[in-house]
């Protein structure tokens, strides 16, 4: 379609003379401006909407909007607004992103404006865009937007503003406040996408649970064993739990009574757990059915920590590998499998002797598997109780254990036990060793995070 169709197309919609809008057009794409926001611009000009062939798009009800609308027209209540600033095609851009909600349902939305409105507040939304996020339909909301008191209000179930609990956060939520004590804090400098950067990360919790953090924009007040309400965060997935971000909007106010904190991690069957899809602490018990190769004494590559063989590294070739001691556990308590990892400290504690001692014992025997064989005629056909920070990705279940002891209770009653509380049917199907939440290969090895390195995030 050329300039001139386009035009004329355009006229006939708003009703003025081809060769006006034709010559606005030929205007705006002259400074480069794409044929689609040009001919939007055009009808702003005239008093046009911007949708397809009808100028103002049609009123939809939250509940009805599939990603096969192109924009739309809504009336709903503001559930919430987070701010945070994104770097969008080499510029800083301050955009809003929330939820709203109607009779029918709820919807995110990304504010490419400050259009001024705040939880609570009706608003009737003219022409937002529909996008596709996740799968799901999401609303863009940007230049050619409106946004107007709503006449009505939208009668909603849904609490309005951005307060929860710990365990209620999930990845990409947007705009939440929450009240915590400071568990663990300290400051580290990062090199970001502008150079050196300073930040603070920690643990906070609550009476729900325990979450990382990274404060952005570090505050002194974000100190240790201070209580705090912070409002206007943003959560994201690192390292394959939930971790609350604070930036420069968000807002940190002391609380003059204590914040309690849960000392428990969750107690849940594996297969619950794993259907987390990832949690920072919890804690599982199950029987040890398999320690997996590549435990024991192992070799670790000294620029990136990944777990070698042979002396090469998958991100460096050949290296001068770091002796290491670790194992990777297969648990089962009937309701599914994961890999427990211990660290260097917990298999020393699980072998016996520390790395001098493995690497001693492997001189001796002239083989380096003796470790592993020592330690799996420690732990395979026994039952444990683990607590650490559980990752689920494509490679499995990977729980990174901080405790590891023996349990005395039966892991298969265990379960039971945890999946009646759960109102699940208690009955364990009994799957293969395997097919969980074993990890396929070696992958979940790397002690980086490429993606999180990439983003300039930080390694811990
Ligand atoms: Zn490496």
């Amino acid at each position: 379609m050329d300039v001139d169709n386009h035009a004329e197309d355009l006229a006939s919609d708003l009703g003025v003379d081809k060769e006006e809008v034709k010559a606005d057009l030929e205007n705006l794409l002259e400074y480069s401006v794409p044929i689609d926001e040009a001919k939007q611009s055009v009808r702003r000009k005239h008093g046009g909407g911007s949708g397809g062939s009808s100028p103002t798009p049609d009123s939809v009800d939250l509940g009805e909007i599939t990603t096969d609308h192109d924009s739309v027209t809504v009336t709903a209540v503001v559930l919430t607004v987070g701010t945070r600033t994104i770097r969008y095609q080499g510029d800083d851009i301050t955009i809003r992103e929330g939820e709203l909600a109607d009779e029918t349902g709820t919807i995110s939305y990304t504010a490419w404006t400050d259009f001024g409105f705040e939880p609570g507040d009706a608003v009737t939304i003219g022409n937002a865009g529909v996008r596709e996020w996740d799968g799901k339909p999401e609303l863009n909301l940007n230049d050619s937007s409106t946004v107007a008191m709503a006449d009505e209000t939208p009668d909603v179930d849904t609490e309005v503003g951005g307060d929860r609990s710990l365990v209620e956060l999930e990845p990409g939520d947007r705009g939440r406040n929450v009240e915590v004590r400071v568990l663990e804090v300290e400051s580290k400098t990062i090199s970001g996408r502008d150079g050196e950067t300073d930040i603070r990360e920690g643990i906070v919790g609550d009476e729900t649970g325990r979450l990382p953090f990274t404060d952005w924009d570090p505050r002194e007040e974000v100190a240790e064993g201070s209580d705090l309400r912070i409002e206007d965060v943003y959560v994201r997935e690192f390292r394959g739990v939930p971790s609350i971000n604070l930036t420069e909007f968000s807002q940190v106010t002391p609380l003059s009574d204590p914040v309690t904190v849960k000392e428990d991690a969750p107690r849940l069957s594996v297969a619950e757990a794993v259907d987390t899809g990832g949690m920072f602490d919890v804690e599982v018990v199950g029987n040890v059915l398999e320690v997996r190769d590549g435990s024991g004494l192992i070799e670790r590559c000294p620029d990136c920590g990944r777990v070698i063989q042979g002396g090469q590294c998958r991100s460096h070739g050949a290296v001068e590998g770091e002796d290491d001691l670790r194992v990777k556990a297969i648990l089962d308590d009937g309701t599914d499998t994961l890999t427990v990892v211990l660290d260097d400290d917990l298999t020393a504690e699980v072998y016996g002797g520390g790395l001098d001692d493995a690497l001693a014992a492997a001189q001796e025997a002239m083989d380096k598997d003796v470790v592993a064989a020592d330690i799996r005629d420690e732990l395979v056909g026994r039952a444990f109780r683990v607590r650490g920070n559980l990752s689920v990705d494509d490679y499995g279940a990977n729980l990174d254990a901080e405790t590891f002891e023996p349990a005395s209770d039966d892991p298969a009653d265990a379960a039971e036990a945890v999946l009646e509380t759960l109102g699940g049917s208690g009955d364990a199907g009994g799957e293969a060793a395997t097919d969980g939440g074993a990890p396929a290969d070696a992958d979940a090895d790397a002690d980086t995070d490429p993606d999180a390195a990439a983003d300039a995030e930080v390694d811990r």
